[in-house]
């Protein structure tokens, strides 16, 4: 599969959280991410999205800047969506298999937000 961004080759990487793993696809080029078909709400029911403010999302010219699907044969166009939470993320979603593109730094966030989760647990455990 190639960033549909930067046409470098997607590499395989594993994103752990509370639930589990899951595998996505990034980009270690321009470091977006392809999360194929409800791997997002998987990440999303764990993690409040609430830093959302602070990453460092691409200027907005380079947001709506048209992408073709890495997943389907025909590279269909992906629609453009802005995130429910936060109104100025746009994310690339693709309509014919329901894949989503995050740009750089929305993962970032995400990681981080799940870090801070995963240490707040272990300190309730503890108490
Ligand atoms: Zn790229
Ligand atoms: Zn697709």
């Amino acid at each position: 599969m190639y960033c549909p961004r930067c046409n470098t080759t997607l590499e395989e990487k594993n994103i752990n959280d509370l639930s589990g793993s899951i595998q996505v696809d990034t980009c270690p080029s321009c470091g977006g991410t392809w999360f194929d078909k409800g791997e997002l709400e998987q990440i999303e029911n764990v993690v409040e999205l609430s830093i959302i403010e602070i990453r460092n999302i691409p200027k907005k010219k380079e947001q709506l800047e048209k992408l073709k699907c890495p997943d389907c044969n025909l590279h269909p166009t992906l629609s453009k969506h802005a995130h429910q939470r936060d109104k100025k993320v746009i994310f690339d979603y693709c309509e014919i298999c329901h894949g989503i593109w995050l740009d750089r730094g929305e993962l970032e966030a995400i990681q981080k937000d799940n870090l801070l989760k995963t240490i707040s647990t272990l300190f309730k455990k503890m108490i």
